[in-house]
């Protein structure tokens, strides 16, 4: 019998998430059915928002069953194969991630192009995240020529594309706001960004007033909180925000106050919009050729962190929701 290793959530997480509220499992695996293909992972995604599918509650995407596997994106290539449309040896995207092998019907699993790019960066760059990127800027925030964009969460794996982007797409100054020192550096020396800042060295109000003498136009919000509230008071008149995320309000308990100048939207007609990645699919065609393209001609550069067993996947989230990543964060299970 052969036995996938996966990760199961055992119990709902209150706040911050422990270790005793998942448990790796190995799982015989019965032999394939009619159009079926066995995968062996190469590397499965850890998201923040995975976070939410841990609760028991109502959003855009259903929660994590519990004592079962856990899902979500994994790249890899076929092992075994009863399907004509997948033979053994193809490269694959698919969701189920948080193990090693994986096992279903082969129109759950999606062949990748055969490129010069390693196959993790269909988890990144040139995966979800990335699109994620493209579409928040291009058609949420509606980044135009000339614009001045800050981007919160900067030196993650939404956050370093973005920046990124927001440069090809024409923007005049891209600022951004990572929680190192280490990390502001690396917006600025490696993704292109012309000012960063730590959240952590004083409070986001004062630091983003410092760096943007001429206010903003567009604002692409991973963190909300503090940070949401700063752009408010800095975006000028016709400004965009495209409200990714709100990833410093994921493992609250209390209910999180509102930002306290929501005033400035009306004055300074503003426009705030939120948005779902997969709401967007129909850019994927576009952000394909795109990003195929600049990531081949090195004009966007991406990283990512790596931790090695699908044993240390739960680590690997939590680290990730801790800041411990740059770029994105996988695991080579
Ligand atoms: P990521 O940025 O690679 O990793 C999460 C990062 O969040 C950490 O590295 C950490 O970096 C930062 N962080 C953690 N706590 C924070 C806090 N209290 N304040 C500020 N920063 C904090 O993750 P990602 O996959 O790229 O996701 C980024 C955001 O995009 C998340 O909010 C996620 O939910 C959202 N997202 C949304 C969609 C969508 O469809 N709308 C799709 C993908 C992702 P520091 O070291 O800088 O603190």
């Amino acid at each position: 019998m052969t036995t996938s290793t996966q990760v199961h959530l055992v119990r709902r997480p209150t706040g911050t998430p422990r270790t005793e509220d998942f448990a790796t499992v190995a799982v015989d695996l019965p032999g394939l059915g009619r159009d079926e293909v066995r995968v062996r992972n190469a590397y499965v995604s850890v998201d923040p928002y995975m976070r939410g599918r841990m609760n028991d509650s109502k959003s855009y995407i259903p929660p994590f069953g519990l004592r079962e596997a856990m899902t979500g994106g994994a790249v890899g290539r076929v092992v075994e194969s009863s399907s004509a449309a997948l033979p053994v040896g193809t490269a694959v995207l698919h969701s189920y991630g948080w193990r090693n092998l994986a096992q279903g019907p082969a129109t759950h699993f999606s062949p990748l192009p055969e490129t010069d790019l390693p196959l993790s960066v269909f988890l990144g760059a040139a995966g979800m995240t990335g699109l994620t990127a493209y579409a928040g800027l291009k058609r949420v925030a509606g980044l135009r020529e000339g614009d001045v964009a800050f981007i919160s969460g900067a030196a993650g794996a939404v956050g370093s594309i973005a920046g990124q982007i927001a440069r090809k797409l024409g923007a005049s100054r891209v600022i951004g706001s990572a929680g190192s020192a280490a990390k502001v550096a690396l917006l600025k020396e490696r993704y292109g960004f012309d000012e960063a800042f730590n959240y952590k060295d004083a409070p986001v109000r004062e630091q983003l007033r410092g760096v943007t003498p001429d206010g903003i136009d567009v604002y692409f919000d991973n963190v909300g909180g503090d940070h949401l509230e700063a752009a408010l008071d800095r975006l000028n008149t016709g400004g965009r925000a495209a409200l990714c995320g709100a990833i410093s309000q994921y493992n609250s308990t209390e209910r999180t106050p509102g930002p306290d100048n929501m005033g400035n939207l009306v004055t300074r007609s503003l426009k705030l919009e939120g948005f779902i990645v997969g709401q967007h699919q129909d850019l994927q065609p576009e952000f394909a050729r795109q990003m195929t393209a600049w990531l081949s001609d090195g004009s966007v550069v991406f990283d990512e962190t790596v931790v090695d067993g699908v044993e240390n996947a739960v680590g690997a989230f939590l680290d990730m929701m801790n800041g411990a990543n740059t770029g994105k964060m996988l695991v080579r299970p």
